[in-house]
């Protein structure tokens, strides 16, 4: 790795990282009797998602989460045969292709049933579906009202043999805070739409834990967890104790010129910053077109020639600056944005208390969305 031609935005993955990881994450999921689905929606969160999706499988994951269509035929169409649910559909979506792939799919209203239904009988076949209860986030999700009549109407459609009710599954709101009593509220809630469910003649098992409740709440593990952000090495409950997970992303660039400026000369736009006394900059070619927070500005700094060395100035488009005193820097030396920490370089998880965001969005910000639609 150390001797591989250096680009000029490198997002370096350690997959091997991510299946330590998973198998930390599995270990901790069987001792509660439970599986794990490995949550690899946004790209992987920004680390590929077919290569996280294969380290998972690789550390012991059982099942694979994603978010929409879209990304669980990806999946498929790059050999992944794992059970994968979605959970995201747009209005009017038709789900023929994922019925035919296998992949399950989150239903929460009777218009997502019946379309899933209308799928199931056009490739003969029964859907594979898991129940969504709104157990107090607020977002997706069965109301606790429309609950029995979603659960009703699938009860009838399972024993038509259009679909299997495979899970019950919801999304804790404040998980990340493990003493926050809308945790318990959201189980009890949880609690009692599976046993309704269960009263309706299914049999499906549950799911509502993310790698929070995961790592802090084994008595929310039921029978599947759905970890996301810790199979990529990163911590979502900064204040509890969490095994040795290893970060997987390591994004850096290189040195592409380096200059020496006179005291008093101001850096980048707004020159919101100014050499106190004669120094050597460094450029840095990448910005916030990268990934690079331009919020991060006069806040972080990067690992470049052994040391740990300030941003100076605002962060640009495909740029920016850094302040080096007076040690002496070359062009193409390695500069190491954020990485595991392992060698002194900053984390994503610093990067993110520097501007006040959460790990996940660092590293989902390397996500590149799959093309555009040009008009
Ligand atoms: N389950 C669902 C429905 C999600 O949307 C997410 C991600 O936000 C996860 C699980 C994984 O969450 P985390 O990354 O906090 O483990």
């Amino acid at each position: 790795e150390q001797d591989a031609p250096l680009s000029r935005a490198d997002v370096v993955v350690d997959t091997a990282a991510i299946q330590h990881n998973v198998e930390l994450l599995v270990a901790i999921a069987a001792r509660s009797g439970a599986g794990t689905m490995a949550v690899v929606k946004a790209d992987g969160y920004g680390h590929g998602a077919v290569a996280a999706a294969r380290a998972a499988l690789r550390g012991g994951a059982g099942w694979l989460g994603v978010r929409s269509q879209d990304e669980a035929l990806h999946l498929r169409a790059h050999g992944l045969t794992a059970p994968v649910l979605c959970w995201l559909h747009l209005p009017g979506e038709t789900f023929t292709e994922a019925v035919r792939a296998d992949i399950d799919l989150s239903v929460a209203t009777l218009d997502t049933l019946r379309a899933v239904i209308a799928a199931a009988a056009e490739v003969g076949g029964a859907a594979r579906i898991h129940l969504k209860i709104d157990t107090g986030l607020s977002r997706g999700g069965a109301t606790e009202e429309d609950w029995p009549a979603l659960v009703g109407a699938a009860a009838d459609a399972e024993r038509a043999g259009l679909v299997r009710v495979v899970a019950v599954w919801s999304h804790l709101a404040c998980a990340d805070e493990p003493h926050h009593p809308s945790i318990d509220r959201q189980a009890e809630r949880f609690q009692d739409a599976y046993r309704t469910a269960r009263a309706a003649g299914l049999d499906p098992i549950r799911h509502l834990a993310n790698s929070p409740a995961t790592l802090t709440r084994p008595d929310l593990h039921f029978e599947l967890v759905r970890p996301g952000i810790a199979i990529y090495g990163l911590n979502p409950v900064p204040e509890a104790a969490t095994p040795p997970l290893r970060p997987a992303m390591t994004f850096r660039s290189v040195v592409a010129l380096v200059k020496r400026v006179r005291a008093g000369e101001s850096v980048s736009y707004g020159h919101t910053w100014t050499a106190e006394r004669d120094t050597t900059l460094a450029l840095v070619p990448v910005g916030y077109a990268d990934g690079v927070p331009r919020a991060v500005s006069g806040r972080m700094s990067v690992w470049l020639a052994g040391r740990r060395r300030p941003i100076a100035g605002r962060v640009c488009m495909d740029q920016f600056v850094v302040d080096c005193g007076d040690d002496a820097v070359s062009e193409g030396t390695e500069v190491v944005l954020f990485g595991p920490g392992d060698h002194g370089e900053p984390t994503a998880s610093e990067w993110a208390d520097a501007i006040g965001t959460i790990n996940y969005e660092i590293v989902t910000g390397m996500y590149r969305p799959r093309g555009h639609r040009f008009e």
